[in-house]
């Protein structure tokens, strides 16, 4: 009999919990462990900024669904990982061992980066349903009292999906509210060009991107490494192909939505041996650690290598270097 321990009740570890259930002989013993005891659908968290979708809508209480398919749960948290003796500490002071152990904790959000970014600083985020209901907020105070919209991508940023949708979400919403005239958009990315994605461009997306962001009069920055933001200012500089500061820009705003870096989860990134200097598991072509052969990993928290050179030097695709 072994015992098998998921970390993280996301898209990965869910996924992952649900199918070692499937495949593994019936005496095998499951567990997930993550924060809290809801499972939040990520991918809607720019509909909840728009008031399309609520916490409700978007949340369920996982535990009741792993323990359908006999799959223990705890929301307390991994805040300690002894791989040698395969031991788990978690939130709450008690220990937990295993056999196999699969790391599936996403990404935590290094706003510390860039100093005034984040809903503790003078920034929207959509990462998380928290900060997804604090930006709707700040969208109903700017219906409300229109002005300038800054949306975009940090450098060292590895996800670049979301703020293409939410500000082409936002773009419409504010044409059906009638208020766009009065609301100037730019788009800031560190991408070379719209439609990168940090995946070296997806098709013909660089040409769509941009003939999206001209028939929707969105303006745009490129190769941008944002330099800090004061409460209504985003202050960005624009690199050529070389690095070297190009321009230097000074964007006021009303609403300011930044995707920020990602890095690894505290209690993962302290393992020995464990992951990069961002705090993402080395994995091998199994998904399982080089360093400990009891040790998986699988979603965002795993280290991938960047696909090409760019100016500002981009993370490849959902990890940073
Ligand atoms: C706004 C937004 C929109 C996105 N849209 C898409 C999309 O349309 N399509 C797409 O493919 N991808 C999308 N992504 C990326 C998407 O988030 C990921 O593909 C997916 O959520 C990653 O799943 P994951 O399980 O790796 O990480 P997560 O979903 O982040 O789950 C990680 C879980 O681990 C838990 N955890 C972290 N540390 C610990 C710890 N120490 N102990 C215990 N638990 C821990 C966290 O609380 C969390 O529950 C989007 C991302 C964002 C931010």
């Amino acid at each position: 009999m072994k015992k098998i321990i998921v970390i993280g009740a996301g898209l990965g570890g869910v996924s992952v919990s649900f199918e070692l259930k499937q495949r593994l002989p019936s005496d095998c013993e499951i567990g997930v462990i993550s924060e809290g005891t809801d499972f939040q659908f990520v991918p809607s968290n720019p509909w909840v900024a728009l008031g399309e979708r609520t916490r409700e809508d978007i949340s369920l209480p996982i535990g009741t669904y792993l323990a359908k398919r006999k799959i223990s749960y705890s929301g307390e948290g991994v805040t300690h990982i002894d791989p040698l003796n395969k031991k788990l500490t978690l939130g709450d002071g008690t220990t937990n061992n295993y056999d196999y152990l699969v790391i599936c904790t996403g990404p935590k959000l290094a706003f510390e980066n860039v100093p005034g970014s984040g809903p503790e600083g003078f920034t929207q985020s959509i990462c998380t349903i928290d900060h997804a209901e604090k930006a709707y907020e700040c969208f109903q105070q700017l219906l409300a009292k229109p002005g300038p919209v800054v949306v975009g991508a940090l450098q060292g940023a590895s996800c670049f999906g979301p703020a293409y949708e939410y500000v082409l979400s936002l773009e419409s919403l504010l044409r059906k509210h009638k208020v766009r005239q009065h609301i100037p958009i730019t788009f800031v990315t560190s991408e070379p060009y719209v439609g990168h994605m940090g995946l070296g461009g997806v098709g013909d997306s660089k040409s769509l991107m941009e003939h999206e962001f001209r028939e929707r009069s969105i303006k745009w920055i490129c190769n941008a490494k944002t330099t800090h933001f004061e409460s209504g200012m985003a202050y960005v500089d624009e690199l050529d192909r070389k690095g070297e500061v190009e321009f230097q820009h000074t964007l006021p705003f009303s609403l300011a939505m930044f995707l920020p870096p990602f890095k690894g989860s505290a209690a993962i990134a302290s393992v020995p041996e464990l992951c990069n200097e961002k705090g993402f598991v080395l994995t091998d072509s199994f998904q399982r650690s080089p360093r400990y052969p009891e040790i998986y990993a699988a979603g965002v928290c795993v280290a991938l290598p960047p696909l090409e050179k760019t100016p500002y030097r981009l993370a490849y695709p959902k990890q940073v270097l």
